[in-house]
């Protein structure tokens, strides 16, 4: 058996009046995320742990925000092109591990679910998501944006 571990890591601003998508579901708030797809910052980091897992670049390379075709897209269909493109090489998900940090809303009562329909994207329940604030601190902590890390093994 191989394994190839890869990293993640994005951010985006948020901003009022936008539907806010983060893991793969919609969240009632105020205020969404500023970006040429629909903003789901968790999933484009934890695309970015697999590609890189995989040696196959960045989320940027495969989908450039320059493409009309991309605009608006809901990212799962970036994950699920993701997995795709990995699994033509052989590789599947082991697990992977994401830490959100956003000062507000609450995510706890969310992580199911974003749980719930990402894994079956992913192929693995091996999937784990952790949520943070930065206790008011920089950027994420005056509500400016959020920041998401994503860890990724795959075998084959
Ligand atoms: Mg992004």
């Amino acid at each position: 058996m191989e394994f190839r571990i890869g990293h993640g890591y994005d951010v985006h601003t948020l901003q009022d009046g936008l539907p806010m998508w983060l893991g793969g579901i919609r969240i009632e708030y105020a205020r969404g995320f500023v970006a040429h797809s629909d903003g789901d910052v968790a999933i484009h980091a934890l695309c970015d742990a697999i590609l890189g897992a995989a040696g196959l670049g960045d989320i940027g390379l495969h989908f450039p925000d320059s493409d009309p075709a991309f605009k608006g897209i809901d990212s799962k269909r970036l994950l699920a092109e993701t997995i795709r493109k990995i699994s033509a090489e052989g590789w599947k998900v082991a697990n992977a591990d994401i830490t959100i940090a956003l000062q507000a809303p609450k995510l706890r009562p969310h992580i199911d679910a974003m749980k719930a329909v990402l894994s079956p994207i992913l192929g693995t329940d091996a999937l784990n998501i952790k949520a943070t604030t930065t206790e008011r601190l920089g950027f994420v902590g005056r509500g400016e944006g959020c920041e998401v890390w994503a860890v990724a093994l795959l075998e084959r």
